[in-house]
């Protein structure tokens, strides 16, 4: 089939999907006239109605007034680029579904997709020109609340603002629990042990998501507190395996615990009263810039060593993880950064990148951690490259107590 972007469209499929989008409005910016027209019209096809534009601040001014909810940005523009578009929608606060197009190479529309991602921007997809129109039509009428940036909240989502005093509230009501999320072995699928993920439950039920009440207990310093009672609770409720089986179970650590010298013996002692092995115990830290001081850092982690705790670098492959922190830190596994193993499926960089590491992870003997699984494809991928470790939601989502000890395990038909 030849793809096309400037060929009329078949009227196969309009009609329903006119009225499943008849609040959609699309705004494109490029600034070749007869694609962002054809763009507007296969889109009018599928109900949108539709606007373009080859201007960014006549698009931009527009985002403002008309409140488009898919907009679709060519990245080459006469006189802006579209990463400086993205940025400028960023600092909107803008929450419409992000299309991007680009005629430059996969290379550069993934990390252009990369970019409007981590500026909490919704991205729903890219397209390569020139493009098929189905490819197209799939990006409109996906259902774009399934597309909500994972790690991050959505900018304006409807959680209720935290303040430092509402945390000292619920410190105070001791109202963090744990949830636990599987991780298997690739090669045998077997369950291999759990990480254990903070909650914060509302009454009324909203649910408040980790890294922003981490990240907030992290700047007012109730880190400290908060940590020793989201272990607390996830020591005195661990899923019966952990025990029977003597799995692993992982725990998240903030940088600045590492500061805290009196948390390594309250964790031993934690674990010595509940009977639990420190080496059952892998600390995941995330390399932040707050680790200013690489002494102190490589003590700090080296004295969870000495107790016998394993430690794991969590995202490994973005922020400030390096090679040489992974060289000269005490870590025994390496977890890959869920942004690479998401896009496994669609992203060759992604793949080659994944390989790489994995075979980084097993030539320096550190256990290698796949998080964000979501399909059989990739888990496949990933035991075929050699890595350890898989996690995510087509394994299992994150349990509380009673529904982790009852995970039955996993089974999967190979995709090959
Ligand atoms: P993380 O350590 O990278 O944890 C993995 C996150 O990815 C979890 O989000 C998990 O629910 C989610 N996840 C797992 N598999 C998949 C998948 O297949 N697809 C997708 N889309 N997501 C998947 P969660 O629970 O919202 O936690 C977010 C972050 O909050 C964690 O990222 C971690 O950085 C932080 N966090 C959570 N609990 C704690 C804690 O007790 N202490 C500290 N310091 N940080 C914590
Ligand atoms: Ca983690
Ligand atoms: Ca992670």
């Amino acid at each position: 089939m030849e793809p096309l972007f400037y060929a009329f469209p078949s009227q196969d499929g309009g009609t329903s999907m006119s009225e499943l989008n008849s609040k959609r409005r699309l705004l494109v910016l490029d600034d070749e006239n007869d694609v962002a027209t054809t763009i507007c019209m296969m889109a009018a096809m599928t109900g949108y109605e539709t606007d373009h534009t080859d201007d960014a601040d006549t698009f931009l001014g527009k985002v403002t007034s008309w409140a488009p909810t898919h907009l679709a940005i060519d990245l080459q523009l006469a006189h802006r680029d579209g990463i400086e578009v993205i940025h400028q929608l960023a600092k909107m606060n803008c929450t419409a579904a992000l299309i991007i197009i680009s005629g430059l190479g996969g290379r550069i529309l993934d990390s252009s997709a990369r970019a409007a991602s981590e500026n909490g921007l919704r991205l729903i997809g890219t397209l390569s020109k020139p493009f098929f129109r189905a490819d197209l039509v799939a990006l409109l009428t996906c259902d774009t609340s399934e597309t909500l940036p994972d790690e991050k909240p959505a900018l304006g989502a409807s959680f209720p603002p935290i303040s430092e005093a509402k945390l000292a509230e619920a410190l105070q009501a001791e109202v963090f629990v744990a949830h636990f999320q599987p991780k298997i072995s690739c090669a045998s699928g077997e369950l291999v042990g759990f990480e254990c993920l903070a909650r914060w439950n509302q009454q009324g039920g909203d649910m408040i998501p980790p890294d922003v009440f981490i990240a907030l207990a992290e700047r007012t310093g109730q880190i400290h507190e908060l940590t020793r009672q989201i272990y607390h609770y996830a020591l005195s409720n661990l899923p019966g395996q952990v025990v029977e089986a003597e799995l692993k179970f992982a725990l998240n650590l903030s940088p600045t615990n590492l500061n805290d010298e009196t948390f390594p013996p309250w964790l031993l002692s934690q674990c010595q009263g509940r009977g639990i092995a420190p080496s059952q115990i892998i600390l995941e830290v995330t390399e932040t810039a707050s680790m200013n001081n690489p002494l102190a850092l490589l003590e700090n982690l080296t004295q969870f060593r000495i107790r016998g705790f394993q430690l794991s670098i969590d995202d490994f492959g973005v922020g400030y993880s390096s090679l040489v922190q992974l060289a000269r830190l005490p870590f025994s596994e390496l977890k890959i950064d869920q942004m690479f193993v998401k896009t496994l499926v669609d992203s060759e960089e992604s793949r080659k990148i994944v390989t790489a590491v994995v075979g980084l992870g097993n030539s320096l003997g550190l256990t290698v951690v796949a998080e964000g699984v979501e399909d059989a494809w990739t888990l496949d991928f990933l035991r075929d490259i050699g890595c350890d470790t898989a996690q995510g939601f087509f394994i299992a989502e994150p349990k509380d107590k009673l529904a982790a000890t009852a995970w039955k395990g996993f089974s999967w038909k190979t995709t090959q």
